[in-house]
């Protein structure tokens, strides 16, 4: 690593009632409020549609606010133009100019600024070797590996010396198996650099696997935020709880409850269950092979086969507990859980259902 290279000093991020309307009707982004903490790994998700990139681009400068603010270490950012907010942004597939060498890919923005040849060759090549790619400055894109042109896609953002790195899907064009290297270098490069970076991404997995923070949103807004800990073991709505998937959504008298498939427990008619356990009768509709453990779907006893998605459950039961007692389709059945491990729902919201 070249010590001569920028260390750029991270900063917060803070968005408050952001709003960004296109057309007529509901607002793309919808007044939403959030702090991303210095030097942190953020993740905006949430299904195609739901306003991920349009929150980003705001943040870069790419897109016009219609309402609201974004601040940059309690410095409002709102109107500066994209060079001049101290972030930078990763694009889909590392959108790396085919034709430029690694090293002129890196020092382009120099160049636009009328950075001189020695000094933007120098500083380019600093950053190179900083992302360990220095010995293939020289190299075109087609001629570098996939986690190669992500190096240079990354020495390309820094070489502003961004205090806040933006990526929008960076990894959403490669193939599963590259995917999964990327993600993990993505963020090794967080931690080693201490940068905020904020990544948007439609891939629970992906958010899971990189966030200290994920940003559920849908329909313009903010579902939940918490670290991927939080979310997926106390998901805040019904949307966030199928979402993120690894949910039951079960109808209580008291409101909708989530309870993880790999937490109710399954048994035949008839057998006697624990004291204090709520319960309901279903109907096994499937069984799937997963290896470690076998996924159950199962319809809830009484509704049709037509019947909305709120009657279909899962239950993922262990392989060896499969195997000693095996269930077949058509089996009626008790599912039963701890009430401990069932955490209420918040239902969506009316004008949601509606749109
Ligand atoms: P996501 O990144 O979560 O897939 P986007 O932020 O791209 O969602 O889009 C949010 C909403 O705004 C969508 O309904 C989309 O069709 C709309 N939208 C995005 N960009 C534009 C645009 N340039 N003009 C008009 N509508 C847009």
């Amino acid at each position: 690593m070249d010590a001569t290279a920028p260390t750029p000093k991270p900063a917060a991020i803070e968005i408050v009632a952001l709003t960004k309307r296109y057309a007529q009707g509901r607002p793309a982004v919808d007044g939403i409020d959030l702090r991303i903490a210095s030097g942190s790994y953020c993740c905006l998700l949430g299904p195609s549609g739901c306003g991920k990139s349009t929150t980003l681009r705001m943040i870069a400068g790419h897109e016009s606010v219609t309402s609201g603010d974004v601040l940059l270490d309690h410095r409002n950012i709102t109107d500066l133009p994209a060079a001049a907010r101290g972030t930078a942004m990763m694009f889909q597939s590392f959108a790396l100019f085919p034709h430029l060498s690694a090293l002129d890919n890196v020092a382009f923005s120099l160049r636009m600024k009328g950075v001189g040849r020695a000094e933007r060759q120098r500083r380019a090549g600093a950053l190179l070797d900083r992302v360990a790619m220095g010995h293939l400055a020289g190299r075109k894109p087609a001629e570098l590996s996939g986690g190669q042109q992500q190096r240079v896609a990354l020495a390309r953002a820094l070489i502003t010396e961004p205090r806040v790195l933006l990526l929008d899907e960076p990894l959403s064009a490669l193939d599963p198996f590259l995917r999964i290297q990327m993600r993990a270098e993505l963020r090794r490069w967080q931690k080693d650099l201490g940068l905020t970076f904020i990544h948007v991404t439609h891939s629970q997995e992906e958010a899971m696997a990189l966030a200290d923070t994920m940003v559920v949103m849908n329909h313009g807004r903010i579902e939940q935020v918490g670290s991927p800990h939080e979310v997926y073991n106390r998901p805040a709505s019904e949307f966030v709880a199928r979402f993120m998937g690894g949910h039951n959504v079960i109808q209580t008298p008291e409101g909708p409850v989530g309870v993880r498939t790999d937490h109710v427990r399954i048994a035949p008619l008839g057998q006697s269950l624990p004291e204090g356990m709520p319960q309901l009768s279903a109907e096994v509709t499937d069984v799937e092979y997963q290896g470690t453990y076998v996924l159950l779907g199962l319809r809830q006893a009484g509704t049709p086969r037509s019947a909305s998605a709120t009657a279909e459950y899962s239950v993922m039961v262990p392989e060896d507990a499969f195997a000693a007692r095996p269930h077949a389709l058509g089996d009626a059945v008790r599912l039963y859980w701890a009430p401990e491990r069932a955490h209420p729902l918040r239902s969506p919201a009316p004008e949601a259902v509606a749109a």
